[in-house]
């Protein structure tokens, strides 16, 4: 069974690209799956509330741990460390995992060999359950590595969630900006729906993601929320949308009531769904 994979992105964050996701999942035609993979922030669960199901360590890359016992203080780990993750403390060296970019180089210069590199847990993965569809979420630790590791994974279970229930369709909710979560995220899905407003960096952001779409060959659309807010603005991105030739599925004007309903925890459907109706069925004639 062919399993189609929609991810939300944006260029930037506070477009509404969270409070959109969520309206879509409500709206959705058929049964699907739903992602976080906006690991670094993860918010779809305020206005889905997942009843959580499963939860799992994310163990990220290895980060380095001192014996302390053995330590003789020297010191020459923390010389040579280049993101000053280690500290000297009552004349042992200690690790702080925050800092730590897990390089390696200090295990190299320890005289003792009192060093070693570790397994780390640098998060949590879950599987829940909404009223739209199962749900696979994470969270980062804070200063936690890997978010573009975890993004794939959440992906990759969210996959697994869908084959084994029969889901046809899986809605991810995508990190912002163009660094490597948002690549992990967009490589592979089927479509990224772009979430944009009328500004200019609004603009900027939405060629930017765009052209991160080209380059990992995943189709794009685009919705522009907030349109009313300027109108050249607006004209600005439905320009930019003919030259890119992006199809703009949706403009939605700025409604009070969005902020609303997601103050309150509830997902803005009753104000977005006559805006929104008509994209689920343009998605599919993507
Ligand atoms: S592994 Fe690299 S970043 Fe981590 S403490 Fe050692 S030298 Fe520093
Ligand atoms: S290099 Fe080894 S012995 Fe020296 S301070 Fe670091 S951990 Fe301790």
């Amino acid at each position: 069974m062919k399993i189609r994979e929609i991810t939300v992105v944006s260029g930037k964050g506070g477009t509404g690209k969270t409070s959109i996701t969520a309206a879509l999942a409500a709206s959705a035609p058929g049964g699907l799956a739903l992602c976080d993979a906006d690991v670094d922030a993860p918010d779809l669960e305020i206005l889905l509330h997942p009843e959580p199901r499963e939860e799992h360590a994310f163990i990220g890359m290895d980060t380095a741990g001192v014996d302390s016992q053995r330590c003789i203080g020297c010191g020459r780990c923390r010389d040579v460390c280049r993101f000053d993750a280690i500290r000297m403390e009552g004349g042992k060296a200690r690790v702080d995992k925050t800092f730590c970019e897990g390089c390696a180089a200090c295990t190299l210069v320890c005289p003792v060999g009192c060093i070693a590199m570790e397994e780390t847990r640098q998060g949590t993965w879950f599987v829940g359950e909404t009223g739209f569809g199962p749900m696979v979420h994470a969270r980062l630790n804070p200063g936690g590595e890997n978010s573009g590791m975890l993004v794939q994974l959440v992906r990759k279970e969210a996959r697994r969630v869908a084959e084994s229930r029969g889901l046809g369709t899986i809605l991810t909710d995508g990190p912002p900006g163009i660094a490597c979560p948002a690549i992990s995220a967009v490589t592979g899905a089927d479509t990224a729906l772009i979430i944009t407003e009328p500004t200019i960096s609004g603009e900027h952001d939405l060629l930017r993601v765009a052209e991160l779409c080209r380059r990992f060959g995943t189709k794009a659309a685009v919705v522009l929320n907030k349109a009313d807010l300027s109108a050249q603005g607006a004209e600005r991105i439905k320009e930019a949308c003919r030259k890119e030739g992006l199809p703009l599925l949706a403009s939605i004007p700025f409604i009070p009531g969005v902020v609303h309903a997601v103050s309150q925890a509830r997902i803005p459907l009753a104000e977005l769904e006559e805006f929104l109706g008509p994209t689920w069925d343009r998605l599919k004639g993507l």
